[in-house]
């Protein structure tokens, strides 16, 4: 296996460079986006591991002053980023490197939006054209070095931060929060243990299939969604059986990438309920949505036959149609380790109507092919609870 065949710069949809060891060029890309002065943004759990003081030690080598800010919690919140916002001004900062998971990447992104902001965060929310407010000039460049294959936040447009005092998760947007340079490094993610290398997979698995799902015309992100999900098909399970299978934990980078590019042309009921569940009970996002798959797809299965045939042929599937998406995703699940209910991973059934009331109103339920009720909703969840497909 030669991996120097996977090193490439790309420059869509941002400037990537992918390849095994290419963090080593982390400081020169801090350099790249005019940086002296870089705050590292990651979470507890990842600043204890050698690879972050690695990453500060090459800044410094390189004659750059970085420092780190790591309290940012598993679903991040308003205050994490407003902690973050203060260590970055009273360190002099001038760029950030966000660095990890989901949760650190987007808190990363939120610090680098709020660093030039005189409005509170949620001003920023992702509704009307809050996004008009933002003053650009005042943000800060970002690097993103994902640790994690699934959220693909590093080619996102956007933070999802939890709001405590209301209990919900908001989207705060802006077209720049797009990160200017993303380093893919496969070797940053082999020691994710095989339950997270399954459950962020399979959230990368959710955003090109919700994206593929949408009824938004976006041709493009079409095409990106079907390759990003041959992709999950074809080397999840790998990185999941062998986390030390550098080949297959880099094409599932690009495959979480993908999921990300491609929900430019929206999400659907899996994020929808995976939103209001993971700020109600603190759940793993992907986890949410990898459980959350199937009953979503039975429920859109009215309308969204064209788009299961085209891609039961791509990913060719035995028998074809609606029923051989459900049956490999059920197997893919199952094959991964995935549970089959929402009960199995210790959601109750206390909240079912409120659960039915936020997912209608979540952003990502605008573009699921059916525009479902509260009502509906809560059916919908009360199955997936239950284990009723
Ligand atoms: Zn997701």
């Amino acid at each position: 296996m030669d991996l120097n065949q996977y090193r490439m710069n790309w420059n869509y949809p941002t400037s990537m460079r992918v390849g095994v060891g290419r963090i080593s060029e982390l400081a020169e890309a801090c350099r790249q986006l005019g940086m002296r002065a870089p705050l590292l943004c990651t979470d507890p759990g990842l600043a204890a591991l050698p690879m972050i003081d690695a990453a500060l030690r090459q800044c410094r080598d390189a004659g750059l002053k970085a420092g780190l800010f790591s309290a940012i919690k598993g679903n991040p919140t308003g205050a994490n980023v407003m902690d973050g916002v203060a260590a970055f001004k009273a360190g002099g900062h001038d760029g950030v490197i966000a660095f990890g998971g989901g949760s650190a990447l987007d808190a990363g992104k939120a610090i680098a939006l709020m660093v030039g902001q005189d409005r509170p965060l949620w001003d920023f929310e992702d509704v009307g054209d809050n996004a008009s407010r933002v003053n650009v000039a005042g943000m800060a460049p970002v690097v993103a070095v994902p640790t994690t294959a699934g959220t693909g936040s590093e080619v996102g447009r956007a933070s999802v931060i939890t709001d405590d005092a209301a209990h919900i998760k908001r989207i705060i947007f802006h077209a720049r929060m797009l990160p200017a340079l993303v380093i893919l490094d496969p070797e940053l993610t082999v020691g994710l243990p095989a339950k997270i290398t399954a459950a962020t997979g399979m959230d990368a698995l959710s955003h090109s299939l919700e994206a593929f799902c949408s009824p938004l015309f976006h041709p493009m992100a079409e095409g990106i969604a079907l390759e990003g999900m041959r992709l999950v098909q074809q080397y999840l399970p790998r990185a999941v059986a062998q986390g030390t299978d550098v080949e297959a934990r880099l094409q599932m980078l690009v495959a979480s990438s993908m999921g990300a590019t491609a929900f430019q042309r929206g999400l659907g009921a899996m994020h929808a309920l995976a939103h209001p569940l993971g700020a109600l009970y603190d759940a793993h996002h992907g986890l949410l949505n990898a459980v959350l798959m199937p009953y979503v797809l039975v429920a859109n299965r009215a309308v969204i036959a064209p788009q299961m045939e085209k891609m039961a042929r791509y990913l060719a599937l035995p028998g074809g149609g609606f029923d051989a998406v459900l049956e490999w995703v059920l197997a893919l699940r199952g094959e991964v380790g995935i549970a089959h209910s929402l009960g199995d991973i210790g959601i109750d059934d206390a909240r079912i109507e409120q659960v039915g009331r936020m997912a209608e109103v979540d952003p990502s339920a605008g573009t699921n092919p059916i525009a479902f009720s509260a009502e509906q909703y809560s059916v919908l969840f009360e199955k997936a609870l239950r284990g009723t497909l």
